[in-house]
């Protein structure tokens, strides 16, 4: 049993480790973007590439031989979940390599880095040790910041506007027409709210599912739960203005106690406790999916990423500028999945994600913040080649499609490797946003993850990537000078 001088022992050891100024600085990364743009196998690649030592020209610190090592440090913190990092790669290395699961909530991994400072006064004290701690979160949880400022009342009007466009008649029928048969003064009880909640979040996600891409709408645990799946915290739906006085019995006044809970036991410690900690941030993008869709999908990745890009906004009319202790001084744009086009299509890609991102960037002042776009690929599924189409040269991607994928009236067995030819990305961005240019031919599948090919310095297996290296060496590469 520990006696109360273990206790003390302890106690003193953390001291003499203060005194002696060995606290280690640590960076917390914040890894987002919405539901499959990437960030699982983000995370998963870098943390891979740097523990097996994978050669990262881009990275500057290890171009300069500076880069000791890496390794998984103890979980820092007992209130969030670790990343399952063992079981993505494992997910990613096995016989057939499959792609694993998804983001569905926050999670934690914090990677111990040594290096070699290049700072001649800073490496007279040995080896530097940075902690990097890796945050990843839903971007549809940010979508969630407006409605601190917005009342119950409010939030149920927009919203309810909203579902009554045109665009979203489809999807929104079912649950206007739960709501159409409802007096919201009527007496509360639990299971109306319940199926009231289950057609709102079932119209929420009809949305934005794969084919529609519609913009995502708040609140984002509709959207991606967590751990509160199921939880009363969720169930609450928007609901017209009561015409009479209302007794605190009612259904109205119910949902609207729910909502107010949502903002102070959901949304509210999420900022506080987790988005308000971070140093730097990536947000990925998967432009591409969007493209595939349409001129629509489109504008409506436009809209969503201004709402979370707005969270990053400095100043006084953002509510969490005033939980901010510290403040997010890089800002990393990821278009992701560029191993879906050939190279030479790269930054026609930056140039739509610099289009994506404008307004937000405008209007959010990024003050004191700095940004910029790049196009990646953290684990490469394909490789490039040409094809002669009439004396033209065409440049094409090879890999295999996942079973299922298709193609005009073809449709792959997952096992058949292809060279595909995804198209030209146009030279100005605007035109993709507009419904009355002829959009360009663009074939986007979804590629499996590839066979592993060389092995590393220490023996381990890398995964082909696109410049996962340069985006590290934005984001961590001058805090190990
Ligand atoms: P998130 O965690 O929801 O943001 O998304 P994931 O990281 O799980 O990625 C979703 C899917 O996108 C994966 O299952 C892959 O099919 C695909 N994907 C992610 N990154 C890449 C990449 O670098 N290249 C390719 N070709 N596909 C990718």
């Amino acid at each position: 049993p520990t006696t109360l001088t273990d206790e003390l022992g302890i106690a003193l050891g953390n001291l003499a480790d203060a005194a002696t100024g060995t606290i280690t600085p640590t960076l917390r990364l914040g890894v987002t973007g919405l539901s499959r743009a990437g960030k699982t196998i983000f995370i998963t690649a870098l943390i891979h590439n740097l523990l097996t030592g994978a050669r990262l020209p881009g990275f500057v610190p290890m171009a300069e031989g500076r880069l000791i090592g890496a390794r998984l440090a103890e979980h820092p913190d007992n209130a969030t979940p670790r990343f399952a990092y063992e079981n993505h790669l494992a997910a990613l290395t096995g016989s057939p390599p499959v792609w694993p699961e998804s983001t569905r909530r926050i999670s934690q991994l914090r990677l111990t880095l040594r290096y070699q400072s290049n700072n001649w006064l800073k490496a007279q004290f040995g080896t530097q040790t940075l902690n990097l701690d890796i945050v990843d979160y839903p971007g549809e949880w940010l979508l969630d910041l407006p409605l601190l400022t917005k009342t119950y009342a409010e939030w149920s009007a927009e919203a309810l506007a909203l579902a009554r466009r045109p665009a979203r008649e489809a999807e929104a029928k079912p649950f206007l027409d739960a709501l159409a048969s409802l007096d919201p003064s009527r007496e509360a009880d639990d299971v109306t709210a319940e199926t009231l909640a289950a057609a709102f979040t079932q119209y929420l996600r009809a949305s934005k599912g794969d084919a529609r891409a519609l913009s995502t709408l708040p609140p984002g645990r509709f959207l991606m739960p967590g751990d509160l799946e199921g939880s009363p915290a969720l169930t609450f739906a928007p609901l017209p203005d009561p015409v009479s006085t209302l007794r605190h019995s009612s259904l109205y006044a119910m949902l609207e106690r729910r909502y107010e809970a949502y903002k102070s036991v959901v949304v509210r410690p999420f900022f506080r406790d987790h988005f308000a900690r971070l140093d730097r941030q990536i947000v990925l993008v998967d432009a591409l999916r969007a493209l595939n869709a349409g001129p629509e999908a489109v504008a409506d990745l436009e809209t969503a990423l201004t709402a979370v890009l707005s969270c990053f906004r400095q100043g006084t009319s953002n509510p969490i500028s005033r939980l901010l202790t510290r403040r997010i001084d890089k800002i990393l744009f990821a278009a992701t999945k560029a191993d879906l086009l050939h190279h030479t299509s790269h930054t026609r890609l930056e140039a739509i994600l610099n289009r994506l991102v404008a307004s937000a960037a405008r209007r959010a002042h990024f003050s004191g913040t700095e940004t910029r776009p790049l196009a990646i690929a953290a684990i490469r599924a394909t490789r490039e080649g040409a094809i002669k189409d009439n004396g033209e040269t065409l440049h094409t991607i090879i890999g295999t499609p996942e079973e299922g994928q298709r193609l005009g009236d073809t449709v792959y067995d997952g096992k058949t490797e292809i060279a595909l030819f995804p198209g030209d990305l146009p030279e100005n961005p605007d035109s993709l946003f507009k419904t009355h240019e002829s959009t360009p031919q663009l074939n986007f599948l979804r590629f499996l993850p590839p066979k592993i090919l060389s092995p590393s310095q220490t023996g381990d297996p890398v995964f082909p990537h696109i410049r996962l290296d340069r985006a590290l060496d934005f984001l961590i590469g001058d805090k190990m000078q």
